[in-house]
C-alpha cells in the first residue's frame, strides 16, 4: 500500500469515531496556513551574503529575519524569539558575517570577530556548515570544544574570526587563559547564544555569570560585543535575555515564516478498569493510548512519528501496533532506538520519505540527526515538559500546501490534565518563561573566585555581577579564597584552577556516579542532592531511555552501582521533610491569606521506597532504606491561610492536613506550566500548622541550593498559577483524587492524606483575596519588587542542622 494523504480533518474524525472515543478529544485547534511577510534585505549587509542566501532560496528575508538583522546592525542586544524552522539562524548570520567579512579588510585580517554559543557540540558542528553555505572560505569559522585536536587550538585562537563553542568550554578553557585570546577578545564584535532557552535552572544561572566574566574581560580589552540571542518562543524573552547576558534587550517575536495548515488535536485516554494508589482510577497509559492510534492511523497508510519519552517505550509503541496490525503492515511500523550510523539514519529518512515505512516511534532524539519533516501526522505521548519541544515535535508535521494532524496525548499527571482541557495554555500567548536566577549565592560564589583568578575584582566590577556581590566577597576571603590587597581589589589565592571548581551542568556537592557494575562503565551522574530519592539501592533508574536497578548506592564513594534489567514495576521513595522559614523576602496580602517568598532550609531524610507495577500502577510492595538526612538552603514561595478562613471554607481540621497536602502536589504538577522547570525540579511541603507562620502552610521550594528561580517565579505569577492548579483538580473527572489531579509519582508519604474536594475549597478561599478577584483590597507588596534579602546573615554553602518543626508535614 502506498502512503496515502486524507486530510487532517477527516483523519481526526476517524479517530474520534466509535463507542466513547469522543469523550478522549477534548479539543481540536484549526491552525490556519500562514502566508510568508518579506521585507527588503537592511542596510549593511554584504552583497555576497544576499547573493548566496538568495541562492540557498531565500530571495528576501522574512519580515522577523529582516528586523533581527536591522537590531543586530545597531548594535542592540536582541533576541529572537520565533518558530520552529522559522530561520531564526539568518536573522543572526547575515549581520555577523557582513560585520566579519568587512573585518577581514583591515590590516591583519581580523578587523572583527564573533563567537557563537550552543549548548551541545552538535549544533555547534552544525552551525559552522550554515555559515559556510553563506561566506565560503572567505569568514574563517572554526569549532573550539573538547574534541578540537591540541594543535589546531593555537591556530583558532590566533587566526579563526568565528569561533563556534559551548558556556562549558568558554568557562573551562576561553576565559582562564583570556592573554592567549587577547586579540580575539579585542575584536569580538558579535556573540551569538543560540537555543538560549536552554539555558534555565541552576544551569542558566551559571551560564548568566560566565557571560558576565566575558563582558568583563571584553571591556578590559577594549571591546563591548553585541549578544544576539535565539530562542524558541516563550513567555517575555526579552527579560530572560536581560537576565541572561545583564544587558537590555529587544525581543522580535512576531514570526513572518509561512506555515502550511496544521489540525492539533488534544486527547485524553479513557479510564481503565485497574485502580491504583488508594483504590484511584488509572488512566490507560498515554504510550498504549499512542499504540492504538498508530495502528489506525498506518491501516489508513499515514506517514505517522509517535514522540515518547524513553527507548522502551518506543518499543512498545512499536510493537503494539505491529502486534494490532498483523502482516504485511507490521513490517511498515519500527521503533528508533537511537545510536545509529549516519547511513542507517538516511536509509530510515528514505523510507519514511517514500512511505515504505508509515510509522516511527522515538524519543525526541529523533530530532537529532533525522529529517522527517512533511509527515502527515504527528503523535506526542505525554506533553514533551516545554511549548517549545512541543511545537518543535509538533513541526515534524506538514508542508507548505497539505494540512497534517498533530496529537498531544495526556499522559495521567495533573500538568497535561489541564492542558488536555484548557488549550488556551497551548495555543494562546506562552505564559511559560525561561527561569533563571544568576543572584543565587551558591551560583555566584565559584564565578567571583573564577573572575578573580582572570583578573583581579575591582569595585567597579561588583554592579556587574549582581547585588550580592558586595555580601559574598568577605565570605569568600574568610574561606581563604579571596584576599583583599590595599589598593581594594580582590585576588584568587590558590594554585588549583578557580574555573575547574564548578561544573556548570551539576548541583551542589559531589555528584554521584552512576555505574554499571558488569562492565564498570560510567553511566552518568545525578546531582547529589537528588542521589537519595533516585537512585537509592533497590531504585529503578532511567538513563537515556534504558531501564537499570540499583544494586548499591555508596554515599562514601558516591557511586551506585547499577545493572541492566526490565522489572515489571517502577519505584518511587519515602522520605519525612520539614521545613523553616530563614528569611523572608516578599509577602504579599491575599485578604486574610497571605502569600510569601524568601529563604527556607529543607531537612529532608529518605526512610524507603514503593514499588509499582507499570502496567496497572498497583502497588507491589515497600522496601526500607537505611540513609541519613539532608538539609537544602534554597528559596520557596509559600502560602498560608487563616482559621476563620478553614471556617467559612467548611474545612474541619480533620480534613486540612489531606487538603493541604493535595493542593501541594497539584500546584507543583502545574508550575512547569509558568516556568521551564520539571516536576522533579521542585518540591514542596504542607503542614497544618508551621511553627513560622503559626499557620497552615503550604510551601513549593527549588530543589537546588540557593534555588534556580522556579518558586520566585510561581510567586510573581501567583495568582494564575494557583487558579491553574485549582481548575486542574476540579476539572479531573475522578471522585476522590487520582495521578491526573491530586497524587504524585514522587511523594514523600504514600499519597497519604489527600482530599480533592476540600482542597478545592482550600484554594477557592485562598484565591478569593487574590489581587484581581478582589480589586479594592489595600494593596499588599507588589510581587517580585522587592529582591533585598531580609537577613543579611545567610552565608553561602554554610550548612546548618535546623528542622526542630516537627510538626505532621507532607511532602512531594
Ligand atoms: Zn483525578
Ligand atoms: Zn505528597
Amino acid at each position: 500500500m502506498p502512503p496515502r494523504h486524507h486530510p487532517p480533518e477527516a483523519l481526526l474524525a476517524a479517530l474520534s469515531a466509535g463507542r466513547g472515543r469522543s469523550d478522549r478529544l477534548t479539543h481540536s485547534e484549526h491552525l490556519p496556513a500562514r502566508q510568508a511577510r518579506y521585507a527588503p534585505w537592511p542596510d549593511g549587509i554584504r552583497p555576497e551574503i544576499v547573493t548566496a542566501a538568495q541562492a540557498l532560496g531565500a530571495e528576501l528575508p522574512w519580515a522577523h529575519q529582516a528586523e533581527a538583522m536591522r537590531l543586530a546592525k545597531l548594535g542592540q542586544t536582541m533576541v529572537i524569539a520565533t518558530g520552529t524552522a522559522s530561520g531564526k539562524s539568518l536573522g543572526y548570520l547575515a549581520p555577523v558575517l557582513s560585520d566579519l567579512l568587512d573585518g577581514t579588510e583591515a590590516p591583519n585580517g581580523r578587523g572583527a570577530t564573533a563567537l557563537y554559543l550552543a549548548p551541545t557540540k552538535a549544533l555547534a558542528a552544525d552551525q559552522r556548515r550554515r555559515a559556510a553555505e553563506l561566506v565560503p572560505d572567505r569568514v574563517r569559522a572554526a569549532l573550539y570544544d573538547g574534541d578540537t585536536p591540541f594543535e589546531e587550538r593555537e591556530w583558532v585562537r590566533q587566526y579563526a574570526s568565528y569561533v563556534l563553542t559551548n558556556p562549558d568550554m568558554l568557562h573551562r578553557g576561553i576565559l582562564p587563559a583570556h592573554p592567549r585570546w587577547a586579540s580575539f577578545l579585542k575584536a569580538l564584535k558579535y556573540v551569538v547564544i543560540d537555543e538560549c532557552h536552554s539555558y534555565r535552572g541552576v544551569f542558566g544561572s551559571h551560564v548568566a555569570q560566565v557571560l558576565r566574566r566575558l563582558r568583563r574581560l571584553c571591556a578590559r580589552y577594549g571591546s563591548a560585543p553585541t549578544f544576539l540571542l535565539a530562542s524558541a518562543t516563550t513567555a517575555d524573552p526579552a527579560a530572560t535575555a536581560q537576565r541572561l547576558t545583564g544587558l537590555s534587550a529587544v525581543a522580535v517575536t512576531e514570526d513572518a515564516s509561512p506555515r502550511g495548515p496544521l489540525v492539533f488535536a488534544l486527547w485524553e485516554p479513557p479510564l481503565t478498569e485497574n485502580t491504583g494508589e488508594h483504590g484511584a482510577p488509572v488512566r490507560r497509559t498515554a504510550t498504549a493510548e499512542a499504540g492504538y492510534l498508530l495502528t489506525e492511523l498506518v491501516e489508513k497508510g499515514t506517514r505517522t512519528v509517535v514522540f515518547v519519552r524513553s527507548r522502551r517505550a518506543a518499543e512498545l509503541v512499536a510493537l503494539q501496533a505491529q502486534d494490532q496490525l498483523g502482516s504485511p503492515l507490521s513490517t511498515r511500523v519500527a521503533a528508533y532506538r537511537g545510536g545509529y550510523l549516519a547511513e542507517e539514519r538516511r536509509s530510515i529518512e528514505r523510507d519514511l520519505h517514500s512511505g515504505k515505512l508509515l510509522g516511527l516511534a522515538s524519543t525526541s532524539a529523533l530530532e537529532l540527526g533525522v529529517d522527517v519533516s512533511g509527515l502527515d501526522a504527528v503523535l506526542m505521548a505525554g506533553y514533551p515538559g516545554t511549548r517549545a519541544s512541543l511545537w518543535q515535535q509538533a513541526g515534524r508535521a506538514g508542508r507548505e500546501a497539505q494540512g497534517a494532524l498533530a496529537v498531544l496525548i495526556a499522559r495521567d499527571d495533573p500538568l497535561d490534565t489541564y492542558l488536555v482541557h484548557h488549550p488556551e495554555a497551548l495555543f494562546a500567548t506562552p505564559v511559560e518563561a525561561t527561569v533563571l536566577d544568576p543572584d543565587n549565592p551558591h551560583v555566584l560564589a565559584p564565578h567571583l573566585c573564577a573572575a578573580a583568578a582572570e583578573l583581579p575584582l575591582t569595585e567597579s566590577d561588583l554592579a556587574l555581577f549582581g547585588p550580592s556581590t558586595a555580601q559574598l566577597l568577605p565570605v569568600l576571603e574568610r574561606r581563604g579564597l579571596l584576599r583583599q590587597r590595599s589598593d581594594g581589589s580582590w585576588y584568587w589565592t590558590r594554585r588549583e584552577r578557580a574555573a575547574d571548581a564548578v561544573d556548570l551542568r551539576g548541583g551542589g556537592g559531589n555528584p554521584v556516579q552512576i555505574v554499571e557494575g558488569s562492565t564498570g562503565r560510567l553511566l552518568g551522574t545525578v546531582d547529589a542532592a537528588a542521589a537519595h530519592t533516585t537512585v537509592h539501592t533497590g531504585a529503578v533508574h532511567l538513563h537515556q531511555g534504558r531501564t537499570y536497578l540499583v544494586q548499591d548506592l555508596d554515599l562514601e564513594t558516591s557511586v551506585a552501582v547499577v545493572e541492566r534489567a526490565e522489572p515489571p514495576y517502577s519505584t518511587s521513595a519515602r522520605d519525612i521533610t520539614s521545613i523553616s522559614v530563614l528569611a523572608t523576602d516578599s509577602s504579599v496580602a491575599w485578604g486574610e491569606a497571605r502569600l510569601s517568598f524568601g529563604s527556607v532550609e529543607v531537612t529532608n531524610q529518605v526512610v524507603g521506597y514503593l514499588r509499582k507495577r507499570i502496567s496497572t500502577g498497583e502497588i507491589m510492595g515497600e522496601s526500607k532504606l537505611d540513609l541519613p538526612p539532608r538539609t537544602l538552603r534554597t528559596r520557596a514561595v509559600w502560602w498560608s491561610v487563616t482559621e476563620d478562613q478553614l471556617l467559612d471554607a467548611q474545612i474541619p481540621f480533620d480534613q486540612l492536613p489531606g487538603a493541604a497536602h493535595a493542593a501541594e502536589h497539584a500546584s507543583i504538577g502545574l508550575l512547569p506550566l509558568f516556568a521551564t522547570c520539571d516536576r522533579w525540579d521542585i518540591g514542596g511541603v504542607s503542614v497544618p500548622l508551621h511553627p513560622d507562620t503559626q499557620l497552615p502552610t503550604v510551601f513549593v521550594y527549588d530543589g537546588h541550593s540557593g534555588g534556580a528561580g522556579f518558586a520566585e517565579r510561581g510567586f510573581q505569577r501567583a495568582e494564575q498559577w494557583l487558579t491553574a492548579t485549582r481548575d486542574a483538580i476540579a476539572a479531573c473527572e475522578c471522585r476522590l483524587g487520582c495521578p491526573s489531579c491530586v497524587q504524585s509519582p514522587k511523594c514523600g508519604n504514600g499519597n497519604n492524606p489527600l482530599d480533592k474536594a476540600a482542597a478545592v475549597r482550600l484554594l477557592d478561599a485562598l484565591l478569593a483575596g487574590a489581587p484581581s478577584r478582589a480589586p479594592d483590597q489595600a494593596p499588599g507588596q507588589a510581587p517580585g519588587q522587592a529582591r533585598s534579602r531580609a537577613s543579611g546573615s545567610e552565608s553561602p554553602g554554610g550548612e546548618s542542622l535546623g528542622g526542630e518543626n516537627r510538626s505532621a508535614a507532607f511532602d512531594e
